[in-house]
């Protein structure tokens, strides 16, 4: 009974781990099964402390930490850019919406002006064509404001 209770004990009282408590010394040296068992588990002690412990090579861990952090760092930027491409995409549809819905309402003045300033130059010209104009005018502010959004954000995540 005593030696299945000590059993477990033995590989940490070899080690040092725990300090046996006097009964369990009474018994190990008065039990040839456990003296033997302490005794093997001292031998395997002394020889796993003798062995040579592999050492890494210089600068290993901190080559691993800096591996670590820079595929960390690639991760996030690839974050942060699908991020903003997301962000950039959203204002774009909204501005394009926006855009569209202040054309079809009449409340875009600066394009309303541009058409005067274009019928008055191209007086002869085809009001379809004119019409044409100012969709790519709204097109290149809209695509230039969602570029300099997308600029910006990539400038304030730096
Ligand atoms: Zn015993």
């Amino acid at each position: 009974m005593r030696c299945d209770e000590l059993a477990p004990l033995i590989e940490a009282i070899a080690d040092g781990t725990i300090e046996p408590s006097p009964e369990d010394r009474a018994h190990v040296s008065s039990c040839p099964t456990c003296s033997a068992r302490l005794a093997a588990a001292r031998r395997i002690e002394e020889w796993l402390s003798a062995r040579e412990v592999a050492q890494p090579a210089a600068g290993f861990t901190a080559a691993v930490m800096a591996r670590i952090g820079d595929e960390t760092w690639k991760t996030e930027r690839v974050v942060d850019i699908g991020f903003n491409l997301f962000i950039a995409a959203g204002v774009l549809v909204f501005m394009a919406f926006g855009a569209g819905l202040a054309w079809s309402l009449g409340f875009l003045t600066v394009t309303l002006d541009t058409e005067q300033l274009l019928r008055a130059v191209f007086a002869q010209v085809e009001g379809r064509v004119i019409s044409q104009l100012q969709t790519t005018a709204i097109a290149a502010v809209v695509l230039t404001m969602a570029l300099a959004l997308w600029w910006w954000a990539e400038e304030a995540t730096d």
